[in-house]
């Protein structure tokens, strides 16, 4: 039985098959890591590690042309193997639904700055996150508000208070908290 050697695969950026003559920067990139990590290991199959590849990569022509970066594996942390390329990717806001991008620099961003998990993706939209971040940002000022109690509230959080749930259009809770509001400042009708 003939086996048939791998020459080359899809890339992830362009959905082009390419042939590993075409992919000479991610082969390069991959190849020094990996005598680096393992400098005892001779004669390492590289090629074969594209196969099923879990780490981003791109072609010559993807970085070539700037669709893809070239990444740092260095910054990364990884157990296996580090990205080597970014490139834009569009997905799907669990959330609302809709279509948005997961930007090669934001990508460098997350697994080089934040240094988060190599497979840790956005579920969500930027518009969607940045929504999610607010109102959590409102929960936690209200918990802080009501940490100590609703009697020892003063006249400007209780207005915060209030405020808070006219967003949320919890008309009980702000007719109640209106009701502080006035036992604090008798002479305001
Ligand atoms: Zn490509
Ligand atoms: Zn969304």
């Amino acid at each position: 039985m003939k086996r048939k050697k791998i020459k080359g695969f899809k890339c992830p950026c362009c959905q082009i098959h390419r042939h590993e003559t075409e992919m000479k920067d991610a082969i390069g990139i991959l190849e020094k890591i990996e005598k680096k990590n393992h400098p005892r290991i001779k004669n390492l199959n590289i090629i074969g590690f594209f196969k099923d590849a879990q780490f981003e990569w791109a072609c010559d022509e993807c970085l070539s042309l700037k669709k893809a970066m070239t990444a740092n594996p260095s910054a990364q942390i990884y157990s296996w193997h580090p990205h080597i390329s970014y490139f834009d990717e569009k997905k799907n806001c669990q959330f609302c639904k809709k279509d948005f991008y997961f930007s090669k620099n934001e990508k460098r961003f997350w697994y080089e700055q934040l240094k988060f998990q190599l497979d840790a993706t956005p579920a969500n939209c930027p518009t969607c996150r940045k929504e999610k971040r607010n109102k959590k940002q409102i929960h936690d000022n209200l918990s802080e508000y009501l940490k100590n109690g609703k009697e020892n509230l003063d006249y400007a959080t209780l207005e915060n208070i209030i405020q808070i749930y006219r967003i949320w259009d919890k008309e009980d809770k702000v007719k109640y908290y209106q009701s502080l509001l006035k036992n604090k400042n008798p002479k305001k009708k």
